[in-house]
């Protein structure tokens, strides 16, 4: 039950941090906070993502290249144009850790925007932390674990935040319904997304880039938005503008991007009248 217990509230706050903070804020800059929350946010982040913690830099700087050239050749990760999961996320991470170290220069369009920490980075982004954070997953194993199929379980805490870029570059892209006829493949995973906190919209994102709230139809159900509803109602964040009621084109434009990344949001089109695709 512990064991449960603590799969599940790691996996679900992790994600949800991802979606909160490294793709919503970072990347897209759905809302703003003051810099004490900000601080406070990120490092309730790299806490809970351990392992696997995710810098924002380099993350924001990937997911706007997505953005850019979704499902193209030039998309970081696309299942059009990787083998199978296990390959696009190689490539991912490759790609990921280039930009941590500074091999590599995006262009400058993809730069700005984001938080930068550079202790905090210093401190959770490299081997140490991420082993120690190991160690610590493995120790409550030892403890609480009753039957040895629960070891199972444990190398997916040490590698949480790239199973959840995998779930969420490989089905948002491949399986699912379209409300939404954009330029690319991206797909409604699950009607109700508490798997991945919302991340599985992607149809409805890509044709909304600036939407806060992946959902967009009555039946969808976005868990991270209902967070971010409560965070502004506890003035803890402050949101980039209201969704509900503004159509498709309204919604490129976001009020608080930063000019630099304002230009990789893609223009979507129009607005299929049904949904044209089941799972
Ligand atoms: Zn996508
Ligand atoms: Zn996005």
């Amino acid at each position: 039950m512990k064991i449960s217990l603590f799969f599940a509230g790691h996996w679900g706050l992790s994600v949800l941090l991802q979606s909160l903070f490294q793709h919503r804020y970072a990347a897209h800059r759905m809302y703003t906070m003051g810099p004490k929350t900000e601080r406070s946010l990120h490092l309730l982040t790299a806490l809970v993502q351990g392992s696997s913690y995710l810098e924002p830099r380099a993350y924001a700087i990937l997911h706007r290249e997505h953005h850019a050239f979704a499902d193209t050749e030039k998309d970081p990760h696309s299942p059009a144009h990787h083998g199978n999961p296990a390959r696009m996320m190689l490539a991912t991470a490759r790609r990921y850790a280039a930009f941590v170290t500074r091999r590599k220069q995006p262009e400058s369009r993809f730069l700005g925007g984001y938080p930068e920490w550079p202790a905090l980075e210093r401190t959770f982004g490299h081997w140490p932390s991420r082993v120690a954070f190991g160690a610590l997953y493995t120790l409550f194993y030892r403890r609480f674990a009753t039957r040895r199929w629960q070891y199972l379980l444990l190398p997916l805490h040490f590698v949480m935040g790239p199973v959840h870029g995998a779930i969420v570059n490989w089905c948002g892209h491949r399986y699912g319904y379209r409300n939404f006829r954009t330029r690319d493949e991206s797909r409604n995973s699950l009607p109700m997304d508490v798997l991945c906190m919302g991340e599985l919209f992607q149809n409805n994102h890509h044709a909304r880039p600036a939407n806060p709230d992946f959902a967009s139809r009555r039946f969808e159900l976005d868990p991270t938005w209902q967070v971010m509803r409560l965070l502004a109602r506890l003035k803890l964040i402050r949101l980039a503008h209201v969704p509900r009621g503004q159509d498709v084109e309204a919604a490129q434009e976001p009020l608080q991007m930063p000019a630099r990344a304002r230009s990789v949001i893609p223009r979507s089109e129009m607005m299929e009248d049904a949904v044209a695709a089941t799972p």
